[in-house]
């Protein structure tokens, strides 16, 4: 019975478990396989995920705050997790941990078109933002990185790549991406983030990692002004999919992973 799971701390309000139950459900697999959601403390991380491997675990999503440890636990890195320096997927497998990344690759699929040749603004330089940058730069996107504490995006772009910008001109970016954490805690989005509501438009593509119950106030305005916009949902959808993929092997029944992760 190979068992999988998403480990966080907390973890309790991950939709990971219902998204991937309805993933193994759709491939007949539900009887056989099997995800759950595991709160474990940092300093139990590392124990906790050797025990797997005994356990018949088969692999396992990583989420805050473990994506840097998830690197330190793995016998081997995949190239993205290391240039990233964070892994949110471990491969566990003939008694080795590999580690991986499948955010960078998830948040490039969710995206309506490649963001190739595209003039792209990323809000943020936390650990979302460093798979975004990462997987945007290596898609031949022109990357700005827009951060409230400077010296944190002048850092991730010495490492990965772009430029960090202080005062973003909205309108010349096709591409706008919010990594930061603002819009879930009901701050004032147009406040914090260097953006004006009535300052998109039709041309552009923005996406919010944030994501809740309701559409954000970023991608609600964005919207308004008839610019596409992609939700967090979509994004987490799209690296799950990845995920299982590296699991199983099999090719992820997205549909069904969208509409568990929606409900
Ligand atoms: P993180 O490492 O804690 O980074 C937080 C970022 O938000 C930093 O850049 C921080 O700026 C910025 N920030 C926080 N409060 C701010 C404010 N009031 N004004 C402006 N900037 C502010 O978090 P993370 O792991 O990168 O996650 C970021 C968000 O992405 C979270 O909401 C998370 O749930 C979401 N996420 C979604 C997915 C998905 O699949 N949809 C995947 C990963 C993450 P400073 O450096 O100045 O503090």
């Amino acid at each position: 019975m190979p068992r999988l799971a998403v480990l966080g701390h907390p973890v309790g309000h991950s939709r990971s478990p219902a998204m991937h139950n309805a993933a193994l459900a759709e491939l007949g697999m539900a009887g056989e396989w099997s995800y759950a959601a595991i709160d474990v403390a940092p300093d139990a991380f590392e124990a906790r995920v050797r025990e797997m491997l005994q356990e018949g675990f088969a692999g396992a999503n990583v989420t805050v705050p473990h994506k840097s440890a998830a690197l330190g636990v793995a016998d081997e890195l995949s190239e993205t997790a290391r240039e990233i320096g964070a892994a949110n997927t471990l491969v566990l497998a003939g008694g080795e941990i590999r580690a991986d990344n499948t955010d960078a690759a998830g948040l490039l699929a969710a995206l309506p078109a490649s963001a190739e040749g595209k003039r792209a603004l990323v809000l943020g330089a936390g650990g979302a933002a460093r798979a975004i940058v990462w997987a945007l730069v290596r898609e031949g996107a022109e990357v700005a990185v827009w951060n409230r504490t400077e010296l944190r995006s002048q850092h991730l772009c010495e490492e990965l790549g772009g430029d960090p910008v202080g005062e973003p001109d909205q309108a010349s970016y096709e591409l706008i991406v919010n990594s930061t954490t603002v819009g879930l805690a009901g701050e004032d989005t147009f406040g914090e983030l260097p953006l004006r509501p009535d300052g998109f438009s039709a041309e552009q593509t923005v996406v919010d990692m944030v994501y809740g119950d309701a559409p954000t106030a970023l991608l609600r305005a964005a919207e308004a002004a008839g610019a596409t916009v992609v939700d967090g949902i979509e994004v987490l959808v799209r690296q799950g999919a990845l995920s299982l993929e590296l699991w199983t092997g099999c090719e992820a029944p997205v549909e069904a992973m969208r509409a568990a992760a929606r409900r």
